[in-house]
């Protein structure tokens, strides 16, 4: 921890942080975004969030170009500061406008400030990360120090899969130097997130013979008996020392008690942490068949986002920010999740990428998501030091 005295000489050396300490925008922005409600699912709803943020940026000098979507929000593009060249690489920071919240949740959950945090639905995944990219960047324009080209990404997916984003996301990382993710950090101690598991998701679906129960038993072959002596089996695909985990969330099938089940189906959540075990779930699941010959076994599915290792181009912007939080005065630990998120992307083709380097709080998806007001600026004027010195 650095001490008091060496803050404040960090704090007046850096114009930027002094602009940051009277800005009142982060948190008007950050309502803004959160007061219009954006599920992932609808379209509309998601472009009026994406309306709000490229008017903001606008305002910012921010060059705005909006990649339209079909089924989803658009994805806009925000570039900042001098042109991307040859000799002037991008710094990219990655975020989204969309959530999981569903429209009307703001009558039960309002934007709120109450007992030192901000409340309201995708105020911590990610839209307080989005307030503090806009103003991390407005602090380094204002001190004169926005030297290098800034690519700013707001996708309208990250909580569906990222299907429509996702090119468009690994275009610009190629051409970055860097890559900052703006999604929470860890615990309420604000971890940055070296480690991200890779995510994927398989459906298997059992076809039997259905029949009466009763009159009929022999000639029926249960897909449920089917299905779950499959689980049993895919249980035994978790390797936990690999931190490769799979998880049957959901089950389905039948119709009644009295008849011998045609069809069940289960969908599996798989985590892997290293890239490489893309290849070896997938080759376990493709290799399902069924022990009922009267049935059978469809696998659909595969992994969706690689795993984020922890690299060492990635512990070392890390270890950047670490020194950078030491001079600010605070401590800036890292973490690995089992959550995947856009970072996944980028840091699978090689970019160096940091995540978790939005806002500090909890509570993500759930009634109680929040942020912390304290953290605000700290993390903001941490964001701001990180793109102007990489
Ligand atoms: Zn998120």
């Amino acid at each position: 921890m650095a001490s008091n005295e060496e803050s404040k000489n960090y704090t007046k050396k850096n114009s930027a942080i002094a602009v940051l300490a009277q800005d009142p925008r982060l948190m008007q922005w950050m309502r803004r975004l959160v007061e219009i409600e954006s599920p992932s699912d609808d379209k509309a709803a998601v472009n009026r969030c994406v309306e709000a943020a490229a008017e903001i940026a606008e305002n910012l000098g921010g060059r705005v170009r909006r990649h339209r979507q079909r089924a989803y929000g658009d994805v806009l593009e925000l570039r900042f500061g001098p042109t991307a060249g040859k000799n002037a690489e991008p710094v990219m920071l990655l975020g989204h406008l969309d959530t999981v919240w569903p429209m009307g949740t703001l009558k039960s959950m309002p934007f709120r400030v109450a007992d030192g945090r901000v409340w309201g639905p995708g105020t911590l995944d990610m839209k307080a990360g989005v307030a503090i990219g806009l103003a991390a960047i407005r602090a380094l324009r204002e001190a004169d120090a926005l030297r290098r080209p800034v690519t700013f990404l707001l996708n309208p997916d990250e909580e569906v899969g990222s299907e429509v984003s996702r090119p468009i996301t690994e275009k610009l990382a190629r051409e970055s130097k860097a890559v900052f993710v703006l999604e929470p950090a860890q615990g309420l101690s604000g971890a940055y997130k070296t480690a991200r598991k890779g995510v994927g998701g398989y459906t298997v679906r059992v076809t039997g013979v259905a029949a009466h129960s009763g009159v009929d038993f022999t000639s029926g072959h249960s897909a449920i008996h089917e299905l779950a002596w499959q689980l049993e089996k895919i249980r035994g695909f978790t390797e936990l020392e690999r931190g490769l985990t799979v998880n049957a969330g959901v089950i389905h099938g039948g119709t009644r008690s009295n008849v011998i089940a045609a069809e069940a189906e289960a969908e599996v959540d798989v985590r892997i942490a290293r890239a490489k075990d893309a290849a070896r779930i997938e080759k376990k699941f493709r290799g399902l068949r069924a022990r009922d010959r009267g049935c059978v076994v469809l696998v659909e599915g595969g992994m969706n986002r690689p795993p984020m290792e922890r690299t060492r181009a990635t512990v070392a912007l890390y270890r950047r920010a670490a020194t950078i939080a030491a001079a600010m005065g605070f401590d800036l630990a890292e973490a690995a999740t089992g959550g995947g998120s856009d970072g996944n992307f980028t840091a699978a083709l090689g970019v160096p990428t940091l995540d978790g380097m939005g806002a500090v709080g909890e509570g993500a998806h759930a009634t109680h998501e929040s942020v912390l007001v304290k953290d605000l600026m700290p993390r903001t004027a941490l964001l701001a030091e990180m793109i102007r010195t990489v």
